[in-house]
């Protein structure tokens, strides 16, 4: 079977930035439901871009291009028009890391760190988290936007920054949120272009609850077993590689379970901040708050933490306000 037989959107042209969402349907011949479902991000542009603009040492780049392609398989696994936010603090070296991604894929990212003790530490490929963070806890929010006549509402996940990668986390909360076994493994590098990373993402589909599979349990965590061998034989290199196309490193690592894919999402490099969102924080600030900010000619300058964009305005406008 080839896999472009089973894609249902047809993989046409590679976006820099996507994930690919998968599903395993296992060894045996016949069965049509998924196994396995799998999600594999591979973000070229947006890594490069967005963290172009941080300038931040190497081993705060390599943490940072992981959690967004972490972020970015994640944010699919869930129905939700909305943003997904993956969050870590620590007591480490490393205080704060963030990714977010909206279900239209505008992703977003930054880290708060200590920035001379980061420039001691060396891209581990993949970053060793307990190494850079310390203790701490990582947060999963979806927040989801208010639709058809429902509130916005925020469901969040917390689990204890454990294990030595990123991905353990996720697969904590996994364990935790949904009672479901799931592996994740990460991988970020540095090349000319600037960095870019890749995650792949595998979560056991329920054997029970109305999936028509004549699979016994014990057949099923088989598939889940190989499932896991197969993704624990990936490289680096065949992840990162933009010469290895998505559809042949899924056909490779497992052609023999049946992959089917499903269309891909593009992740993009997209703030969400704009003059009107800022402009009425400051109509918000009194005038003390105001003074404190401006500079020495009365001007105030706003900077997004995530795009770098500066915007400036002039304090007399909202003092009178
Ligand atoms: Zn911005």
């Amino acid at each position: 079977m080839s896999v472009e037989t089973n894609l249902e959107m047809p993989f046409s042209e590679t976006p820099e930035g996507f994930v690919q969402p998968f599903y395993l349907t296992g060894e045996r011949d016949g069965n049509k439901t998924p196994l396995v479902r799998g999600r594999f991000a591979r973000l070229t542009s947006p890594c490069q871009s967005i963290l172009g603009r941080h300038d931040y040492p190497a081993s705060i780049n390599e943490l940072c291009a992981e959690a967004m392609s972490l972020a970015a398989c994640l944010s699919t696994t869930l129905k939700f028009d909305g943003v997904f936010t993956l969050q870590a603090r620590g007591d480490g070296v490393v205080r704060t890391l963030f990714a977010d991604v909206t279900s239209a894929g505008a992703m977003r990212s930054y880290a708060a760190f200590d920035t001379e003790k980061a420039k001691e530490f060396e891209p581990t490929g993949p970053a060793i988290l307990p190494r850079l963070m310390g203790g701490g806890y990582m947060a999963f929010t979806v927040d989801q936007d208010a639709a058809h006549g429902d509130e916005a509402r925020r469901y969040q996940g917390i689990v204890e920054l454990e294990g030595s990668h990123l991905g353990d986390c996720a697969v904590s909360w996994f364990k935790n949120s949904e009672q479901l076994a799931a592996q994740v493994i990460t991988a970020a590098t540095k090349t000319d272009d600037g960095w870019h990373s890749a995650a792949l993402f595998l979560q056991q589909v329920a054997g029970e609850g109305g999936h028509d599979t004549r699979l016994s349990e014990d057949e099923l965590a088989d598939e889940w077993h190989t499932a896991m061998v197969m993704m624990s034989s990936a490289t680096r290199e065949e992840l990162l590689s933009p010469s290895l196309g998505v559809p042949d490193l899924l056909f490779r690592l497992f052609h023999a379970q049946n992959v089917h894919l499903q269309a891909p999402r593009p992740i993009t490099d997209t703030c969400r901040c704009s003059a009107e969102k800022v402009e009425q924080v400051l109509s918000g600030l009194d005038a003390e708050q105001l003074r404190d900010m401006s500079d020495e000619n009365g001007q105030l300058h706003v900077s997004c933490e995530f795009c770098k964009i500066n915007r400036s305005y002039s304090m007399a406008d909202y003092l009178s306000a």
